[in-house]
């Protein structure tokens, strides 16, 4: 490194902003975007790119990049305006609950031991979203969801915001047809999509489900009756089975 590009490194090293590129900080994002001189693209601080510090420069806004004659990165998307997504945990008998909603309605319900941990997984399954604490309207869905756990023949129309693949789509509409008390096998369900040699991505699909109980996976086994897995856990999957033989 010679002394020139030495001294860029270290002026970029220098910025507060550079902690936040090296973290790839979600949080950041909207504050500042930076620039890649050798590649003349611009992201957002948590793009998953790794730039060299020689080569970087920091922007007040994408309009200020693009002045400056950088594009927007096709991966991190700058441009794109960050959606909200809501959220409340509660407390069930099962661990505790997480329910969070989009404009469209409910996105994910995740189950677990703590909080904090879901609002992780919450983040790496809308990395792109500004995640907000939900109002009454939040609060009201994960009553529903609540609810359900404690009843599972209670009928609920909430609104769903499904977002997979077409073939997950698929997947998840055949385990929504799955009545309480029943159970299917994965290979069942292939057949019920029309596509009985996809077995394995039936499983895949299940295992993807980010709609804990309202999108039943739970009551997917394996031919042979055996449990398989279970996202949120083997032990959830036998109890909620447990809970719906009995109510159903
Ligand atoms: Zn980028």
């Amino acid at each position: 490194m010679n002394a020139k590009t030495a001294a860029r490194a270290a002026a970029t090293q220098a910025d507060p902003r550079w902690a936040a590129v090296i973290a790839r900080d979600r949080a950041a994002d909207g504050a500042f975007c930076y620039s890649v001189a050798t590649t003349g693209v611009y992201c957002r601080p948590s793009c998953s790119g790794r730039p060299k510090p020689q080569n970087v420069a920091f922007h007040a806004s994408c309009d200020d990049a693009e002045a400056a004659g950088f594009r927007p990165c096709k991966r991190c998307r700058p441009r794109r305006q960050a959606e909200a997504i809501a959220w409340v945990c509660g407390e069930s008998a099962l661990g505790t609950v997480l329910v969070a909603q989009s404009a469209t309605g409910v996105c994910a319900v995740l189950i677990g031991d703590t909080a904090d941990v879901l609002i992780d997984e919450l983040h790496s399954r809308f990395p792109q979203a500004v995640l907000q604490a939900g109002d009454e309207q939040t609060v009201a869905l994960l009553a529903c969801v609540l609810a359900l756990l404690g009843d599972p023949g209670a009928c609920l129309e909430l609104p769903l915001d499904l977002r997979g693949t077409p073939f997950q789509l698929r997947v998840w509409r055949a385990l929504l047809k799955i009545p309480v008390g029943e159970t299917a096998s994965y290979t069942d369900i292939a057949e019920r999509i029309g596509a009985p040699a996809a077995v394995r991505a039936v499983a895949g699909a299940c295992a993807a489900n980010a709609l804990a109980v309202l999108i039943p996976c739970h009551r997917v086994l394996r031919r042979d009756g055996g449990l398989s897995g279970y996202r949120w856990g083997i032990e959830r999957k036998r109890e909620l089975l447990a809970m719906e033989a009995v109510r159903a």
